[in-house]
């Protein structure tokens, strides 16, 4: 897609023809102390509300107010299976069958109670292999199921790093850490969209490489979950875990979504942690039973679920369905293209694009190296209008969303750049 145009005639006339321009409308968009609409291009960390979200809300408050503990049953939309109303969507979202999805807990919660079940450390093989630059949290989530069975939590990551002077990483390295530690790793677990640099992995790659060499493999899909094509099902992966609240646009601190593959859906000896939501639904109530499990994702559940914050998922999957996400894609990945090419005929070496140049190797996000680690790039930008976020030591990262971010939105975000660069 290199036909391009600059200056801001083409931006218009591209948010003129772009069919999913009108969603810009459902969302509320933050706005400056003017009044003046902010630049927002921080849905890789926090996703704008839908206005359709209070109203969802708004239903479940007064089922709630009218009915008490009868909305379980005799709400509009009865909580006992709300999460049900959530599955096909999510399943269509992130490429899976419904069996193999579920909403449930917060992210980091669903990562360890995945490791309970597919991280199963033997005396010959008990390491974990995760990218050198995992997001925090899941770094320490690792560290600690290593240390929980009782291994060092130092010797026991085996991590998949960038060669000197690249930020990136590369399969064949991940291949020759196989090749060499293969028969050690009990699990192979990925970020599917890295947090820093927006590196889409492959996923059916890795999983094929993982599984080739005995391991189970799993991915922390935070940053590609409403943003990319993750075909979780094709990919073969055992597991993986997303939260909603980024680019799902589903609320601060919303639920969290889990992927556990058809293969393992009908195993009841693989253990796990369980409660009463992972029992059988026709004899949960009876409260006497032996535990039997529920087949699938669902299987995984502790609790009954917090249905305000299922209301607001489910508004924001609504128009993920509306909307269609082929659609979404293809305006993704147009609009991503649009500033990388403007972002590249600044003609700055101030300025560095740290993510993968090809369409389907990231998703929204453009990682934006700045020389020097100079923060006051993105303290001018922020000062300017410009929501986006900076993480050490020196990247910004700025991320436009395909529903609500407009051409426009790019191409004044990199005038703002060149303003301050200049
Ligand atoms: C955002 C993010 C998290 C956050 O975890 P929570 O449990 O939702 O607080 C964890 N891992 C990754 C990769 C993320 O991008």
């Amino acid at each position: 897609m290199s036909n391009y145009k600059p200056g801001l005639d083409y931006a218009k006339e591209q948010d003129t023809l772009d069919e999913l321009a009108s969603y810009r409308q459902q969302f509320h968009i933050p706005k400056d102390k003017n009044g003046k609409e902010l630049i927002y291009l921080c849905g890789n960390s926090l996703g704008l509300q839908p206005k359709s979200t209070k109203t969802y809300i708004n239903q479940e408050l007064e089922d709630w107010a009218n009915l008490g503990v009868d909305g379980h049953t005799h709400g509009k939309n009865p909580w006992l299976g709300y999460h049900e109303f959530l599955t096909e969507s999510t399943a269509k979202l992130v490429g899976a069958k419904p069996i193999e999805v579920v909403t449930m807990n917060s992210l980091t919660a669903n990562l360890h109670f995945m490791m309970a079940s597919f991280y199963k450390p033997t005396k010959e093989r008990n390491k974990i292999l995760i990218e050198s630059d995992a997001f925090p949290s899941d770094k320490y989530a690792v560290e600690s199921q290593l240390r929980h069975h009782g291994y060092d939590d130092k010797e026991g990551l085996i991590l998949w790093t960038p060669r000197e002077g690249e930020e990136l990483l590369r399969y064949e390295d991940l291949e020759s850490l196989l090749e060499t530690h293969g028969k050690e790793i009990a699990l192979v677990m990925i970020g599917g969209v890295n947090y820093y640099t927006g590196q889409f992995f492959d996923f059916k790659r890795i999983t094929t490489l993982g599984h080739k060499h005995g391991c189970m493999v799993g991915f922390d899909c935070a940053h590609g979950a409403g943003n990319v094509n993750l075909d979780l099902h094709n990919s073969g992966a055992d597991f993986a875990v997303w939260c909603t609240y980024k680019y799902m646009n589903s609320g601060p601190g919303s639920l969290s979504g889990c992927f556990v593959h058809e293969r393992h859906a009908h195993n009841k000896d693989l253990n796990r942690f369980t409660g009463w939501w992972s029992h059988n639904k026709a004899t949960r109530f009876n409260m006497r039973h032996e535990f039997d499990v529920l087949p699938g994702a669902e299987g995984w559940q502790l609790s009954n679920p917090p249905i305000l914050s299922m209301a607001a998922i489910k508004a924001s999957l609504d128009l993920f369905s509306e909307v269609g996400f082929d659609k979404l894609l293809k305006k993704s990945k147009k609009l991503t293209g649009y500033f990388e090419y403007l972002l590249k005929a600044l003609g700055e070496d101030t300025i560095r694009i740290i993510t993968p140049e090809h369409p389907n190797e990231r998703g929204c996000q453009l990682s934006i190296q700045v020389l020097k680690a100079d923060k006051t790039l993105h303290t001018k930008l922020t000062e300017a209008g410009v929501v986006s976020d900076w993480r050490e030591p020196d990247v910004i990262r700025c991320a436009p969303a395909p529903l609500y971010n407009s051409f426009t939105d790019v191409y004044l975000m990199v005038e703002k750049m060149k303003t301050i660069l200049n």
